[in-house]
């Protein structure tokens, strides 16, 4: 019944959770593209700025390697060296004056000049100008220091004087390297190279030792810093001017993640610049070989994360459809499934209430069987019974006339020997001549001779075996019958029998000869219970009563004892003494009574002595046949 059962619809809660797992499922996948993506999309990114950023160093090595021999040309002029001899000659000073100014123009240097031994700048390029460096202590400037104690450098500053930014190359001046007479110094400018860089979108940046930023395409953040500098290093660089008085802000560099040593996302803080440059970023840095700076690249993750953005969504759209689709075909292979389950169950049902019906069947088939066997073998016993029904019928016919064979002898006897007395007469009527009383005499004895005939007429036909067919019998004819078979005992015992036929022709539907049995064993017990009383006498009636034809025999004995009421009809209880009685007279009458469809009953009789009544079919309600 449970296979066969439709499915239930799945719980609110269930269903619930399913959905919070579909969506759970959904944005795991969108997530897992979107990080796919954005790591697909950063490795494609530091591949293009490590590209970038080898552009970017080539061309600012480019040009600083331009101007690199500069110091050491202006340190091999013999003017310079000269007048590093000779600091007085006004007139040498002019012409290196002069040579510096050309040198500068002819290699677009912001300026060429040289410092003594003193920090004091001798000559410059720009004597002609009003700012010009010539007189001026450099003797404090980081760049002059370094050249005087490693014999020449590169340095990054901003010129105090003009406040120009820009990349300083020295040369040491002196006959050996041990005397240094002055240090040559060019100045030179990267607005050019920053010009170029300007064209590309993404931020460029290179940061010094300080890590502040001296070079960038994004003018905005120049002389800013990456990290914020703390109060000594400030004090510092305000006391070697290197950056000039510049405020030296904070970008607002923010490392989200690193990547590796060089590698970086961050996020700048947006006063840093346009609102579009605040990142986030993929930082890529290197160290410029020759130099304490380091070159960054930064590339926009905004279309990195865009990509992967609208990848997650479109993953988290199709997972999310994939899923349900999956769902779909899982129900359906459910509903498949169950529906062939119930399809099994019906079937294994089917099958076995076919199995029960092919039992049912078979063992109905059986018991058909053995009913059919069961009414054969009750039919045969019925045919057994009736033909030892039919045996104890005859037995006590025989039994009843051997009862009576005295008084049939007694009653033939009587007649025989007036048979005997008058044929003697006769003879003797006619020896005499006397025929008249011979002819008398005959006619008497004839007489005689049928009254003996009807006698054992009776007895033959009582003796005779019935056909046991039930037939229209007339009641009056049987009780005649009986009465007549009984003759010589109701003569013998002076009894005085009435007969009342309150309908004449009443007719019973049985077997007269058995019915007559019936009445001549009633009739003899009541002729055997009043054998002590002196005046005999026997009530019959015949009379209908509602749909029976009844026979009451009523006697006027002493009636039936306790006992004998108590075992009336059973086989075998006879009060009489042996060998006048079996005990079988009332229990063959009743059952012969049965088998003819109707019944006999005994009792007492309210005015003394016993009364039996038998009652049968009426012959009226049978169908003519
Ligand atoms: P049997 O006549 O061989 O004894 P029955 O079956 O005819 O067998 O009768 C059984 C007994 O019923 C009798 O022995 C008798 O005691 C009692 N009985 C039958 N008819 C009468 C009667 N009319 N009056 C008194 N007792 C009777």
């Amino acid at each position: 019944m449970s296979a066969l059962s439709l499915a239930r619809p799945p719980r609110l809660s269930v269903l619930l959770s399913l959905a919070c797992l579909w969506l759970l499922l959904s944005g795991l996948g969108g997530w897992g593209v979107h990080w796919l993506a954005q790591q697909a999309g950063i490795a494609d990114l530091r591949a293009s700025g490590e590209h970038r950023m080898d552009l970017y160093a080539a061309s600012l090595e480019r040009e600083v390697d331009k101007y690199a021999f500069l110091p050491a040309i202006v340190a091999l002029e013999q003017e310079v060296q000269t007048l590093l001899s000779r600091p007085d000659d006004a007139a040498l000073q002019q012409r290196v004056n002069r040579y510096l100014e050309q040198l500068s123009d002819r290699a677009g240097t912001l300026s060429v000049y040289v410092v003594d031994s003193h920090g004091k700048v001798k000559v410059a390029s720009n004597w002609r100008r009003p700012d010009s460096f010539v007189g001026e202590d450099l003797s404090f400037r980081p760049y002059y220091r370094e050249a005087l104690r490693a014999g020449g450098g590169r340095y990054f500053g901003i010129g105090t004087t003009r406040g120009e930014p820009g990349y300083y190359l020295t040369s040491t001046l002196g006959p050996t390297p041990g005397q240094v007479q002055g240090v040559a110094v060019v100045k030179v400018g990267l607005a050019q190279l920053e010009q170029s860089w300007a064209a590309v979108e993404s931020p460029v940046l290179v940061s010094d030792e300080n890590g502040v930023l001296i070079l960038s395409n994004r003018p905005e953040w120049k002389f800013t810093t990456l990290q914020p500098l703390d109060e000594a290093t400030r004090q510092q660089l305000a006391n070697s001017q290197k950056y000039n008085r510049r405020v030296l802000q904070p970008l607002g560099w923010q490392v989200l993640r690193a990547l590796d040593a060089n590698t970086a996302l961050v996020r700048l803080q947006p006063e840093a610049g346009a609102a579009s440059a605040a990142g986030p970023f993929l930082a890529q840095s290197r160290p410029l070989v020759g130099t304490p700076w380091r070159m960054t690249v930064l590339s926009s993750l905004r279309p990195v994360n865009q990509l992967a953005l609208s990848r997650a969504w479109v993953a988290a759209a199709l997972t999310a459809l994939v899923l349900l689709l999956a769902a779909l075909l899982y129900q359906r292979r459910q509903h498949l499934r169950e529906q062939l389950a119930a399809q099994a169950a019906l079937q294994a049902a089917n099958d076995a209430l076919e199995r029960k019906v092919e039992q049912r069947t078979e063992d109905l088939s059986l018991a058909n069987q053995a009913l059919q066997q069961e009414v054969a073998e009750r039919v045969q016993a019925e045919a057994t019974l009736r033909a030892a029904q039919d045996e104890l019928v005859q037995a006590g016919k025989l039994a009843v006339i051997g009862q009576l064979s005295t008084e049939v002898a007694h009653e033939l006897n009587q007649p025989l020997a007036a048979l005997r007395a008058l044929a003697g007469n006769s003879q003797r009527f006619l020896e005499r001549g006397q025929p008249e009383m011979a002819h008398s005499n005959l006619q008497r004895m004839a007489e005689l001779a049928d009254r003996m005939g009807h006698i054992t007429g009776q007895l033959r036909n009582f003796a005779r075996k019935s056909a046991g067919q039930p037939q229209r019998v007339e009641l009056a004819q049987v009780v005649e019958g009986a009465l007549a078979v009984l003759e010589p005992r109701i003569s013998q015992s002076a009894a005085l029998v009435s007969c009342k036929l309150h309908q004449p022709d009443l007719k019973a539907w049985c077997d007269a000869n058995r019915v007559q049995q019936v009445l001549i064993n009633l009739l003899g017990n009541a002729l055997d219970s009043m054998r002590e009383s002196s005046r005999p006498c026997i009530e019959i009636e015949c009379l209908q009563s509602e749909s029976w034809a009844q026979i009451s025999v009523r006697d006027h004995g002493p009636g039936l004892s306790e006992q004998a009421a108590a075992h009336l009809f059973e086989p075998f209880f006879t009060t009489k003494p042996e060998g006048q009685g079996l005990g079988l007279g009332l229990s063959l009458s009743a059952d012969i009574a049965r088998t003819g469809g109707g019944r006999l009953q005994g009792g007492n009789h309210p005015q003394g002595g016993a009364i039996f009544t038998l009652s049968l079919p009426l012959a009226d309600t049978q169908p003519l046949c």
